[in-house]
């Protein structure tokens, strides 16, 4: 089943200077898929993934997401779909440097409504997952670039997403760090049959997704999918 259909969609920012950033994007994407989206700077990349996030709205086309209609969706029901069906990590992790991990993890699920002892064990089961289980009451201060992204990563996962979006999540981290994030992903979106949602320079991770789709001047200008250990167009 299809998770996201993309139809004709259009982003045109700015009054006076026009800049056409989606120029009829057609997408589809399937539950459980894992995707990455590449492209130069300034391509439209980071446009797509906070449309397919409801982060942002489009300016033309159409966005469906689990067989709904989401184009024209209120601010509140899109932040009702964004807390239900959507988990986010970016480059920079964004933990509140006042909160330890465990604190961290559980401020989503609070907010979503979970109780206090259930946000606290699904919390600490999942800074375990991540291999932070001797980590729980260090602040962002007190933890290394790689265990806060980690931190980001079990906070993202822990409402149960069904689509999980990265930003160059990695895109500050090592080469070590990086790889044990992008595996840790992969590994719970195998999982959880999550759909994952990547946009990165890095074409040694791209090429460990399934489908790659190349994105220029606003455009899908190739894609390419997995077929055994090669990529095809
Ligand atoms: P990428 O993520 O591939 O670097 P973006 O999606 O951020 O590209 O940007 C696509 C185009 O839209 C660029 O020309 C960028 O300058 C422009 N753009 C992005 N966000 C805005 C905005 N809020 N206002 C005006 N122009 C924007
Ligand atoms: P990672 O590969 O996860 O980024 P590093 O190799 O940077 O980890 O860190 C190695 C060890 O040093 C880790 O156990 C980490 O806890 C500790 N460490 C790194 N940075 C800090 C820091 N700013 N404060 C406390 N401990 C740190």
């Amino acid at each position: 089943t299809n998770i996201i259909e993309i139809k004709k969609l259009r982003k045109i920012y700015g009054d006076g200077v026009e800049v056409v950033a989606l120029d009829d994007v057609d997408l589809t994407i399937k539950e459980g898929e894992v995707l990455s989206i590449v492209g130069p700077s300034g391509s439209g990349k980071s446009t797509l993934l906070n449309m397919i996030g409801l982060l942002d709205t489009p300016s033309g086309g159409e966005i469906w997401l689990k067989g709904q209609n989401i184009t024209r969706a209120t601010p509140k029901e899109r932040a009702r779909l964004r807390n239900k069906e959507l988990g986010f990590i970016f480059q920079f992790h964004h933990l509140l440097p006042e909160f330890n991990a465990v604190e961290n993890v559980m401020m989503p699920l609070l907010i979503a409504g979970v109780d206090r002892d259930e946000a606290r064990d699904r919390a600490i089961a999942l800074l375990q997952e991540v291999g932070l289980a001797d980590r729980l009451m260090n602040r962002p201060n007190q933890l290394s670039g790689g265990q806060n992204q980690r931190v980001a990563v079990a906070r993202a996962l822990a409402g149960h997403p069904s689509i999980v979006i990265g930003d160059e999540p990695t895109g500050n981290l090592d080469t070590k760090s990086s790889d044990m994030i992008y595996e840790l992903l992969r590994k719970l979106n195998r999982q959880m049959n999550q759909t994952f949602i990547l946009v990165t320079h890095d074409m040694t991770m791209a090429e460990k997704t399934d489908r790659i789709l190349r994105i220029v001047d606003g455009r899908i200008v190739c894609e390419m999918r997995r077929d055994g250990d090669e990529f095809v167009t």
